[in-house]
């Protein structure tokens, strides 16, 4: 006797198991004219699309936009060639684009007829989920590193700026001059060029801060500071704070009688503020200047300093509120 490895009855209850508990969508449809109509779909179908209800023509589903073109290709060749199909589908479903893997088996009648069409679909989409995760990840990492290279460069360059800048004056620190100071003397060298340097020393300035106080002593500073600016307009020209009510001004390719002009043009421009200092002699703020130039091969940055350094005191000695130039 021949054995039965099963039971119809239990082919029957695996397959409405299967039916039920799968995760993979089954239907069952039928051709109509031109159509399909869905006769029965499990939940894991109704799950991807609810509107797969019994009587629901495809062509309604697919008008809906959702379906790429040719979704329904499948369906008119399985009923065409009365064989059982295997194709892969891309539909976009609640925004999320699937991949489907479709398999379609024709049930073909006495009178070689298609009566139904039953459908089942792998759900591939979760393994082409990870690649594209991954391409995201790259494409968010590779933005985010170039926005933070980008924040990084603008932070470097906020930090070189600031340590080169004097705070309250915004002018070049000493830091920055005295670099600048020892490159120009290298310049004026190599090209045979005069190089001037003026120091400025704002008078009496302990007596304004005592008599005004120190905010009232930094606006003073920030004043006189912008005035040096105005008066340094070419691109190599270098105006820095040198410290307290000290200044500095760095003139390359000017004679001796031209950086006095300009000290001279500054000082004068100081007393025009007006600003008061009562309790010294000419009753306003004002500034004294002292005036060097770099002429021999030899000289140094400090011999340069030195000399303006000079000059300042003996502006100082002779009264205050004037400029000279060193011996
Ligand atoms: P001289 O005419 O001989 O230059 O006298 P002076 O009073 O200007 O010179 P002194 O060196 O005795 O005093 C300098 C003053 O500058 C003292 C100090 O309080 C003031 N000073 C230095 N730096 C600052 C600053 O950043 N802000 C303020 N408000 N005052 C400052
Ligand atoms: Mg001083
Ligand atoms: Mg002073």
């Amino acid at each position: 006797m021949k054995q039965v490895p099963f039971h119809p009855e239990e082919l029957d209850l695996f397959f409405k198991q299967l039916w039920k508990k799968s995760l993979n969508p089954f239907w069952i449809c039928k051709p109509i004219a031109d159509d399909f109509e869905m006769i029965l779909a499990n939940p894991a179908a109704l799950a991807l699309d609810p509107r797969q209800k019994p009587g629901t023509k495809f062509s309604e589903l697919v008008a809906s936009g959702k379906y790429p073109d040719g979704i329904l290709d499948g369906y008119h060749k399985c009923l065409a060639d009365k064989m059982p199909l295997e194709f892969e589908q891309t539909p976009v479903i609640n925004g999320k684009e699937y991949l489907f893997r479709t398999f379609l088996v024709p049930i073909v009648d006495a009178e070689d007829k298609v009566t139904h069409i039953w459908g089942t679909s792998h759900n591939l989409t979760d393994f082409i989920d990870p690649q594209r995760e991954l391409l995201m990840i790259n494409q968010y990492l590779d933005a985010k590193v170039q926005e933070r290279t980008a924040q990084l460069n603008d932070a470097m360059r906020r930090l070189e700026k600031l340590t080169i800048t004097d705070e309250l004056t915004q002018l070049a620190n000493r830091r920055y001059f005295d670099d600048a100071l020892k490159r120009e003397i290298g310049r004026a060298k190599r090209n045979n060029q005069p190089l001037a340097l003026i120091y400025f020393d704002i008078d009496y300035f302990k007596t304004f801060n005592d008599t005004y106080g120190h905010t009232a002593g930094d606006k003073c500073l920030r004043r006189v500071a912008q005035v040096l600016s105005r008066h340094a307009q070419r691109a190599a020209d270098v105006v820095a704070r040198y410290g307290g009510e000290e200044f500095v001004m760095l003139l390359p390719n000017l004679t001796c009688k031209q950086a006095l002009q300009v000290a001279e043009r500054v000082r004068t421009a100081v007393t025009d503020l007006a600003i008061p200092n009562a309790d010294t002699v000419a009753g306003i703020v004002t500034i004294s200047a002292g005036v060097a130039v770099i002429k021999e091969s030899s000289a140094s940055a400090d011999t340069l300093l030195k000399l303006a350094d000079n000059a300042l005191y003996q502006s100082k000695s002779k009264g205050r509120n004037c400029s000279l130039i060193a011996d």
